[in-house]
Formats: C-alpha cells, sequence, structure tokens
C-alpha cells in the first residue's frame, strides 16, 4: 500500500518546504523507494500562470506544458518523480473541478460544501498519485499553518489518515526557530505555537522539521519536543545552509531524517547511497575555474524570478568543476547607464525569457554589446527573440526591426504572434507550452553540445522568428540552428563567427539537473571558461570581483 508523507509549514512562509520536501523524496529514492511528489497550494489562482514573477517568482513549466509553482522545480532537480498536472493543483481548480461536478448534477441535489466536497476533491487529487507502483507520495502543502485559505487542505489530510490507516501516514511540519540576537537565544515559542495551531485542527505532527541560523541544543530540543509532544528525535534541526542548497539533503540525512520517516511507515529500506551527491558538493566546493556571469533580465532583483536558470547555470558549474560568481543585472539599468558600464568583464552574458516592454531595449543593447565584443552569449525565449531584433537593426540594417509584442506597427516585425495565437483571448495557459521536439543542424554549437540532432524541450511563448525575414537574417550570416520538425518554426540562432552566441526559443534551464547539467548551459560556461582564459592568460583564478558567488 502507498504511503503518504504531508509536509506543512509554520510560523512564516519562504522556509524552503519544496526544498525540504524534495530533499526528503530524494533520500528515499536513494533508499531503493518509488516516490512520487506533489504540491497543492491554497491561492485561488487556477495556476501560477498569469503571476506576476514579483508575486510568485518562477513559473515552471513542465513536459504536459502544466504552468506550476516553483517548488516543482526543485522536485524535478532532486528526485525523479515523474511530474504532471497532477502534480500541481491550486484551489481555484479544486473549486473549478467541484462547481463543473455541481453544474453536471452529480451531487444529486445535495448543498455543497467546503466539508466534504472540497475535501473529498482535495482527497481524490492526493489519491491520484497513489497507484501499486509508489510507494510514497509526499504532498507539500502550500502557505503557513494558520492561513485562511489553509484549512481545507489542513481538513483533508486530517481526514486522510482516517481513510487510509494512521500508519500509512505522516505529518511533517516545518517551522522556524528564530535567534534573538539581543537575548543570544533560539526562540522555540514560535514553533509551539503553529503546533498548537495544527493540533487544533487535528493534526498531531510526527516530525518536526526546524529551520534556525545556529545549532539547536539539546535543551532547546527536549523543550519543543516536550511542548509539542513529540519523541525527541523526531525534532529534527535544518541549519541555514549558505554555501549551496545541494547540502540540504545530506545535512538531513545527518539528522537521519528519511530513517525516521521509514521507520515511522513502517518501510525496511537500505542506507541511501549518497556517494554521487557528496561527489557534486566535493566539485562545487573546489573549483578549478571561477568565471563570472551576467544575467541580464527584467526582473534581475527578484531571487525566484530566473529560479531554473540560476540552478541550471550551477549544475553547469558543477560539471565543469567551475565556481560560477553571478551578477543580476536589471535590464532597464543597461538602458540607462549603458552596457559599457555595466557589462565590461565578464565572461559570460545570459539574457533570459520573460515577458512586457519593461528594459527591452536594454537586452537588446545587452545583446548586442555581447555580439560585438565576442563574450559568449545564451539568449532564452525573449533573449533570443532580442537577439534576433539586435541582429536585424544593427546587421541587416532593419533600424526598426522589432517584436509585434512591443512595437504593433512596426515595419519591420521579425519577431510576431505564432498563427495559432492571432485568435485567442484568455490569458491563462494559452500559450505554446511543454515539451516541443526540435530538429537541429549538424556541426552547431547546439548538436555539438547535445550529442545529438534531435531533442525536446519545454516551451512558453505567444512569439516567434517571423519566417518571412528567415533568409534576409541568413543572408547577413544569422545561422538557424535549430527548427521544428517541420522546420516552420525557428527553435535555436548561432552566429557562427562568434566564439560561442547561442539562443534558444524554448527554456532549457527546466530541464538541467544537478546529476546532469543541461548540455546548453556546460556548453556556454565552457565558452566562458575558454573567453576567461583569452582574456587573462592561463590563470583563471583572478575572474571579475565585482559579483558574488551563486546563492539560493
Ligand atoms: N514574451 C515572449 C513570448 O511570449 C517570450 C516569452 C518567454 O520568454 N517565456 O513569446
Amino acid at each position: 500500500m502507498t504511503k503518504h508523507l504531508f509536509v506543512t509549514g509554520g510560523v512564516v512562509s519562504s522556509l524552503g518546504k519544496g526544498l525540504t520536501s524534495a530533499s526528503v523524496g530524494m533520500l528515499l529514492e536513494q533508499r531503493g523507494l518509488t516516490v512520487r511528489m506533489q504540491k497543492l497550494d491554497p491561492y485561488i489562482n487556477v495556476d501560477p500562470g498569469t503571476m506576476s514573477p514579483y508575486q510568485h517568482g518562477e513559473v515552471y513549466v513542465l513536459d504536459d506544458g502544466s504552468e506550476t509553482d516553483l517548488d516543482l522545480g526543485h522536485y524535478e532537480r532532486f528526485t525523479n518523480s515523474p511530474l504532471t498536472r497532477d502534480s500541481n493543483y491550486t484551489t481555484g481548480q479544486i473549486y473549478q473541478s467541484v462547481i463543473n461536478k455541481e453544474r453536471r448534477g452529480e451531487f444529486l441535489g445535495k448543498t455543497v460544501q467546503v466539508i466534504p466536497h472540497i475535501t473529498n476533491e482535495i482527497k481524490s487529487v492526493i489519491h491520484k498519485l497513489a497507484d501499486e507502483s509508489v510507494d510514497v507520495v509526499i504532498t507539500e502543502i502550500g502557505g503557513t499553518v494558520g492561513d485562511i485559505e489553509s484549512l481545507p487542505y489542513l481538513e483533508a489530510i486530517r481526514q486522510f489518515s482516517n481513510d487510509v490507516g494512521k500508519g500509512n501516514c505522516l505529518y511533517l511540519h516545518l517551522t522556524l526557530v528564530p535567534y534573538l540576537k539581543a537575548a543570544r537565544e533560539l526562540k522555540t515559542k514560535p514553533t509551539q505555537h503553529s503546533v498548537g495551531q495544527l493540533r487544533e485542527i487535528g493534526i498531531q505532527p510526527d516530525i518536526l522539521v526546524c529551520r534556525t541560523e545556529q545549532p539547536m541544543s539539546r535543551e532547546e530540543c527536549e523543550k519543543i519536543s516536550l511542548f509539542c509532544n513529540l519523541e525527541l528525535e523526531a525534532v529534527i534541526e535544518e541549519r541555514d545552509k549558505d554555501f549551496s542548497i545541494y547540502e540540504v539533503p545530506l545535512s538531513l540525512y545527518e539528522h537521519r531524517l528519511d530513517a525516521l520517516v521509514c521507520q515511522k511507515l513502517g518501510l525496511q529500506t537500505q542506507e541511501p547511497d549518497l556517494d554521487m551527491w557528496r561527489d557534486l558538493l566535493q566539485r562545487l566546493r573546489n573549483p578549478k575555474h571561477e568565471v563570472s556571469i551576467a544575467v541580464v533580465g527584467k526582473y534581475a532583483d527578484h531571487r525566484d524570478a530566473y529560479k531554473s536558470i540560476y540552478e541550471a547555470l550551477d549544475h553547469a558549474g558543477m560539471a565543469n568543476t567551475t565556481q560560477i560568481r553571478l551578477a543580476r543585472i536589471r535590464s532597464e539599468d543597461v538602458e540607462s547607464k549603458g552596457p559599457e558600464r555595466l557589462l565590461a568583464g565578464f565572461d559570460g552574458i545570459l539574457v533570459p525569457g520573460g515577458f512586457g516592454e519593461r528594459g527591452i531595449e536594454g537586452k537588446v543593447a545587452t545583446v548586442r554589446y555581447a555580439r560585438e565584443k565576442g563574450i559568449p552569449f545564451f539568449g532564452i525565449c525573449l533573449g533570443m527573440q532580442c537577439a534576433v531584433v539586435e541582429f536585424a537593426r544593427n546587421v541587416c540594417d532593419l533600424k526598426d526591426a522589432h517584436s509585434t509584442e512591443f512595437d504593433k506597427e512596426t515595419n519591420n516585425p521579425v519577431i510576431c504572434m505564432l498563427d495559432e495565437q492571432q485568435s485567442i483571448t484568455d490569458k491563462g495557459g494559452t500559450m505554446r507550452l511543454g515539451a516541443q521536439p526540435a530538429k537541429l543542424a549538424e556541426g552547431s554549437h547546439a548538436a555539438e553540445c547535445y550529442a545529438t540532432t534531435e531533442v525536446s524541450e519545454r516551451h512558453r511563448h505567444r512569439f516567434e522568428v517571423n519566417n518571412v525575414y528567415r533568409q534576409q537574417l541568413e543572408a547577413h550570416g544569422l545561422q538557424i540552428t535549430g527548427t521544428s520538425p517541420d522546420g516552420s518554426l525557428v527553435e535555436i540562432i548561432e552566429l557562427p563567427d562568434h566564439r560561442w552566441f547561442v539562443a534558444v526559443q524554448y527554456h532549457p534551464e527546466f530541464k538541467s539537473k544537478p546529476t546532469s547539467a543541461h548540455p546548453l548551459f556546460k556548453g556556454f560556461v565552457d565558452a566562458a571558461i575558454g573567453h576567461h582564459k583569452a582574456k587573462h592568460g592561463k590563470s583563471a583564478a583572478d575572474a571579475d570581483s565585482s559579483c558574488s558567488p551563486i546563492t539560493h
């Protein structure tokens, strides 16, 4: 029978429930178990696809085209759990489904209520993942215990253990144990209150994972154990990891979290094999090279807006035993201050995806700078579209070339809307979304990196390269090295005379893992190392110091 692990969070938001859940998932998989990961988000939006990156961070896209919470990115990077639209539900979807059933008359005249109709719907989406082949479903409940929106979810997971039997369910609660400088003490009261709130609802957590800046003493753990009614060994410290998020699973392993989960769920397993993860961290700790990469985007001041890009750069760094010094630069600043002031000295420049006009000219100026100065350049989605606009304007001499997303009246719409998009008015879930195949040109940088000419990558866009301009762009030296299998959509462009200038219409960052860096990110970082060495001679130790190492 499939076992269920529910992960809730208390005291404050942004505690890293996603990372903790993903880490537990990884440890259980390394113990030989088959795991499925799921996130239930209490907000009312149907999905995060229409939410601002400032509000919600990155929208993470799955193979099946669902636009999901960024925690699913952690799940994919840490585990092998296949993710589909069943892996992320929101209150909007739960209600939509219940209301549709009501309209179809499925409730036979009954009054439709939060309990049992909404809670039953929540339980049914959890059950969906529990087929015979699955040992453990890990379901993370978004938000913080005490939020009004969370209540139906907590009620549903409370009922769940009665439905499937207490021994088949486990509740893991993540809390904060803050350090008060003035008192020089860790404070356990917020944790006690948060567990108190859970118990009011009828959930006694089985395991408490405590986020803390400082090590917790035995006394503090004993106090929490006593007041929160848990065994001492079930109070687990999760200290902040400044160095890398990939330390989290190893640290939870050292605190025996995975062993405890298995013991409490009655799962007989082997010790996890963590050699590969230890090796990754080893490489991260002992880099042989150092390169500086500028990510120039609209939301560069928001840490989560390009989450998967930063992670993918990190993976490429690990694969190349290279420390990535990352600078997040706002494209608006490039617009106002000029590229020379902000971008000189970088070993690589990446322009990520995005929507909306703000900062667009800064992105175009960034591409021009990278192209003219021979700095390795990687454009992703909107970054690729900006590269085409820049090339059209400054190489093909089409001075007013633009994307119709930003200038509907341009005489040279080198980027225009996909045909299938023309008549769509709804914003949610209506872009070209999800995994699609592409074929690559033999001998291109892209084909070299992938070591194949057939790939599948995830998309999330409405606009594309206008085929009317393809010949003109190519005649001036831009190479189209990847297209959709029928050749009708441009997927990759390259500049052959440049050290590494590759831009893609899709989002490769969603498929990068710490254990297998994405080939294009790896190739980009390789090129940045080469550029760095060419600039500085053989020694790579003196990279630009104006930017900081990646931290998440
Ligand atoms: N705004 C562009 C489009 O819709 C690019 C999207 C993106 O970068 N994800 O085509």
